[in-house]
């Protein structure tokens, strides 16, 4: 009897979960392997939207003229750290060359094209293991401060109207009747037609990765030291020994370049870092509520209301910026009065590589290693989608979606 082709998952973040999924049911022998608990690092603590909207990249065209201003403001949308940014100024560079109009439509539509099927391939998972409990189905509004903030935004609106995404304007008052609780700060809003969110990251990602060990998969919790490519297969090393996989499939987020430099492969891959803020509220707000003034979402969870996002640009080491979270907490009691406790603080950090886009493909020293990271702002969004891709690429065929411009030899 011929053996199943052995896969080493390395990262049990949504990314490398949907794709242990997508893998098992193919038929190869799955190991997922995670230094710590499955779901519990940067897929847990985001703004909990199925963004399938957001094929905008941050790096757009109006980030060059506003990244002086958005400093100068404590209650702006980035921050950075600029002895850690001189240090690494290569990528800072290459980040924001890749904010020209002509790099921007061509991401933009590179995301679209991979968006337009993540909600088809999370349906595909669901219709398997049963979330709808913590899925919820009221659209995501952005609010815009002023009516100067709704002007600015108009032209990555358009960009998302040529990618296919629907979006529905709506006055102040629209707003209030759909959002009682909401204090009337904002000048107007617009809302995505059509997203949905969930109402807990971690149950979800649980619910996937159960799933999979009910399926017969295998789950380690040790640190990857080191993946050594060999001629036919790739060994990993962990627990003091070398294990053998026929291929090894790297999803670990923010950390993934830490392992592929170890055996010669290096990508510009960076951190957002993000926060969020638990308040101890229930049922203020139905939907993810944007708040384009300080880049942050409310997102009402099953446990408390949490406010997340905002970018920092820091690395992956310093602690949290107490700053960032006092920065969020006062601005999301300003648009909602009623918010009560802080009950917890969290720091995240996004992959994200220059261009926005995520790695998804074959090593170039090793065939049998392929990548799935850099999901930025998006990875929660992109889980299954990535997931089904991975395990096309592991089967030796060609995804139905183009993949050319997430390609690992781009940054050649
Ligand atoms: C504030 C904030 C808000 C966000 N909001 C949204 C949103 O609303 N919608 C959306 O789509 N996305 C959102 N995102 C982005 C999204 O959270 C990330 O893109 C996504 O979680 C990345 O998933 P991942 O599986 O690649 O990484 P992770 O979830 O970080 O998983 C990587 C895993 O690799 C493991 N690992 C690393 N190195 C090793 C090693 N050597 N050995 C073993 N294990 C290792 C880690 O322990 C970790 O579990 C947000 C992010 C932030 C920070």
């Amino acid at each position: 009897m011929q053996t199943k082709p052995q896969v080493a998952v390395v990262g049990a973040g949504i990314i490398g979960i949907c794709s242990a999924f997508f893998l098992q049911k193919s038929g190869f022998k799955v190991t997922l392997i995670d230094k710590n608990e499955p779901g519990s690092m940067t897929s847990s603590g985001h703004a909990c939207t199925f963004a399938d909207y957001a094929c905008v990249p941050i790096n757009s065209t109006n980030l060059f003229k506003d990244i002086p201003s958005m400093l100068m403001r404590s209650d702006g949308p980035l921050s950075i750290d600029f002895f850690y940014m001189i240090k690494n100024l290569d990528w800072a560079l290459k980040f924001l060359r890749n904010s020209s109009r002509n790099n921007v439509n061509k991401i933009s539509e590179s995301l679209g094209s991979i968006l337009k099927s993540a909600s088809i391939s999370y349906d595909e998972i669901f219709s398997e293991v049963d979330v709808s409990q913590y899925i919820k189905n009221e659209e995501a509004i952005y609010l815009y401060k002023n009516e100067l903030a709704y002007l600015k935004a108009k032209k990555a609106n358009e960009i998302r109207k040529k990618n296919g995404v629907k979006i529905k304007i709506l006055s102040q008052n629209d707003i209030l009747n759909m959002e009682p609780n909401l204090a009337p700060v904002f000048h107007n809003g617009q809302l995505f037609v059509g997203s949905r969110h969930t109402t807990n990251p971690s149950a979800v990602s649980k619910k996937i990765f159960d799933s999979f060990i009910n399926n017969g998969g295998m789950f380690v919790r040790k640190k990857i030291e080191n993946i050594i490519p060999r001629e036919t297969s790739v060994s990993l090393n962990y627990n003091n020994n070398h294990h053998v996989f026929d291929k090894v499939v790297l999803c670990a987020g923010s950390w993934s370049n830490i392992l592929t430099k170890k055996f010669g492969e290096s990508f510009p891959l960076g951190t957002e870092r993000g926060y969020h803020v638990m308040f101890d509220n229930i049922d203020l707000i139905s939907r993810p509520i944007g708040w384009s003034h300080s880049g942050f979402y409310l997102v009402q969870l099953q446990d408390g209301l949490r406010a997340a996002g905002t970018v920092e640009i820091a690395g992956l080491e310093k602690p949290a910026n107490i700053k960032r979270t006092k920065m969020i907490e006062a601005q999301a009691r300003k648009i909602l009065p009623q918010l009560k406790e802080v009950q917890s603080t969290w720091l995240g950090f996004r992959p994200t590589l220059p261009d926005s886009m995520p790695i998804i493909g074959e090593s170039q020293i090793n065939k049998n290693i392929i990548y799935g990271f850099g999901h930025q702002h998006i990875g929660w969004t992109l889980g299954a989608v990535t997931g089904k891709i991975i395990n096309t690429l592991c089967c030796n065929r060609k995804p139905n979606i183009n993949i050319e411009s997430f390609s690992p030899t781009r940054f050649n």
